[in-house]
């Protein structure tokens, strides 16, 4: 293999890269799947003690879900089981630039949930009182405060969950800077290393097989995002697990535009480092119909119930790749892991028209600005739009760091921490029981998640 720097061709985002192994090791302590934010956090985590471990990503690091998204490390509105994982990552990433002597975009700028009814002021009180302990000063705002975080809406409203140490990183940027701080670490990371499947000795793992040939380890962490269920079913572990279908668009800079990251009903935004705005619209979501809808029917069917006004089912391409996807993986010849480098979804460029157009009627500084990049992102969704961060108990090394359900980067620094000592068996910096894989099958009530 050739370290030689890998020039994808994608719709998304241009992002920050990472100069990659050039040699895969024969045998390391941990191998980490997947080169999100989650990977690498992981990846830094475990090469910070003094851990061999080599990441292997298919495509190019944080090419997925990790440098698609909008950007936001939010606590607002998070769901109550997330709250402590979230204070940690937060914690982290106010040090992540010193830490990893780069640039990751991190500011706090804060973060504010717009009310336009009573009802959404009695849920942002009822959420406001919930997380009181845990000392984030989560607060209702109304009146001038409100319309000064707006900065030139010309709509008011009736009031605003606002948490002002609340912040945003930029996706482009930050998981290859992490990548890049592991590397310094001592971690090996791969690109263009697809990992075909996982294998046991005695029953626990011994080993993962890449397209590159295999590298001996005792543990393994899947952070394979959207590609997790797959990876799993080489295992005959059922994951549930769907992929949801994010429009998103930049805009060119607006100089005199909003602060702080803002979600309405229709759609949300938030100013970047280069002071253009990634905006999104807050449904009109798709999900593709592959095998894995039926497969896991039973466990979607209250999220979709709830959430039949956001996400609306698609045939697409997604669809007809799955539905021709051998289950489980062939670990002896290439497979979808190669053919597909980097999850590219179509945009809708449609929604995302109409979602500048309101934003123009809320903000009139956006009136005249230009749409300057659409593009598309899978995000894996669990029943309960909760991650799982968890050992395998079946199979001894194995751990599961996914289904972060539309929210993992920001949670990302400290989700890494969480799988880097569920792995190495530490004591966890935070309870880890919410995101245990049996919690749809030990008899334990189904709590949905805070909305996507
Ligand atoms: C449009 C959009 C907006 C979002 N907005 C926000 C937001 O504002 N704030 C927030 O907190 N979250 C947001 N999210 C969610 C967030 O981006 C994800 O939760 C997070 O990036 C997940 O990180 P990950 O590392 O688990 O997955 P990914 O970033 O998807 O990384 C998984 C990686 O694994 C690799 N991989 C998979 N299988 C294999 C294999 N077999 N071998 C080798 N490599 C493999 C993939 O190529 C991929 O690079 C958004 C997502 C989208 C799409």
């Amino acid at each position: 293999m050739s370290a030689a720097v890998f020039h994808p061709r994608t719709t998304g985002p241009v992002v920050d890269r990472v100069l990659p192994g050039a040699v895969l090791p024969k045998a390391t302590d941990v191998v980490i799947i997947g080169g999100g934010i989650i990977g690498v956090c992981a990846a830094l985590a475990i090469a910070a003690r003094g851990i061999a471990v080599t990441l292997c990503e298919k495509g190019i690091v944080a090419g997925e879900q990790s440098s698609r998204n909008s950007g936001w490390v939010r606590q607002t509105g998070r769901d109550i089981r997330e709250m402590p994982l979230i204070v940690e990552a937060l914690r982290q990433w106010r040090g992540m630039n010193a830490l990893t002597g780069a640039e990751t975009g991190f500011r706090e700028c804060g973060v504010l949930y717009v009310g336009e009814s009573s009802e959404d002021e009695g849920r942002f009180q009822a959420w406001v009182d919930s997380v009181a302990h845990f000392d984030i000063g989560a607060r209702i705002v109304r009146g001038k405060e409100l319309s000064g975080l707006m900065g030139g809406a010309n709509v008011e409203f009736p009031c605003g969950m606002y948490v002002a140490s609340d912040g945003c990183a930029e996706p482009q940027k930050a998981a290859p800077a992490i990548a890049r701080s592991a590397q310094a670490h001592g971690a090996i990371v791969m690109e263009q290393c697809a990992v075909r499947g996982i294998e046991r000795a005695a029953g626990r793992v011994s080993g993962v097989v890449t397209e590159h040939g295999a590298i001996r380890c005792s543990t393994a962490i899947v952070a394979g995002g959207a590609w997790s269920s797959l990876l799993c079913a080489g295992l005959d572990i059922a994951l549930a697990q769907l992929k949801v279908l994010v429009p998103i668009f930049r805009t060119a800079p607006v100089p005199q535009g909003p602060g702080p990251c803002t979600w309405l009903k229709e759609l949300g935004y938030r100013r970047r480092l280069d002071g253009g705005y990634t905006i999104n619209a807050a449904s009109g979501f798709g999900f593709p119909l592959v095998p894995d809808s039926l497969r896991f029917m039973a466990d979607f069917l209250p999220l979709l119930r709830r959430e039949w006004k956001t996400f609306r089912p698609l045939l697409n391409d997604q669809s007809w790749r799955e539905w021709h996807t051998p289950r489980p993986p062939r670990l002896d010849t290439p497979g979808v892991f190669e053919d597909c480098r980097i999850l590219d979804p179509a945009t809708n460029s449609a929604l995302n028209a109409r979602t500048m157009r309101a934003m123009a009627a809320l903000h009139p500084a956006f009136k005249d600005v230009a749409i300057l990049q659409e593009w598309g992102g899978y995000i894996d969704v669990t029943p309960d739009l909760t991650p799982y961060i968890d050992a395998v108990d079946v199979i001894p090394g194995l751990v599961v760091s996914t289904g972060f359900s539309g929210h993992g980067f920001g949670i990302g620094p400290g989700a890494g921490r969480l799988c880097a000592e569920i792995a190495l068996g530490e004591t966890p910096c935070v309870d880890p029981r919410p995101f245990r894989l049996s919690r749809f099958r030990d008899g334990s009530p189904l709590v949905l998640g805070a909305e996507i």
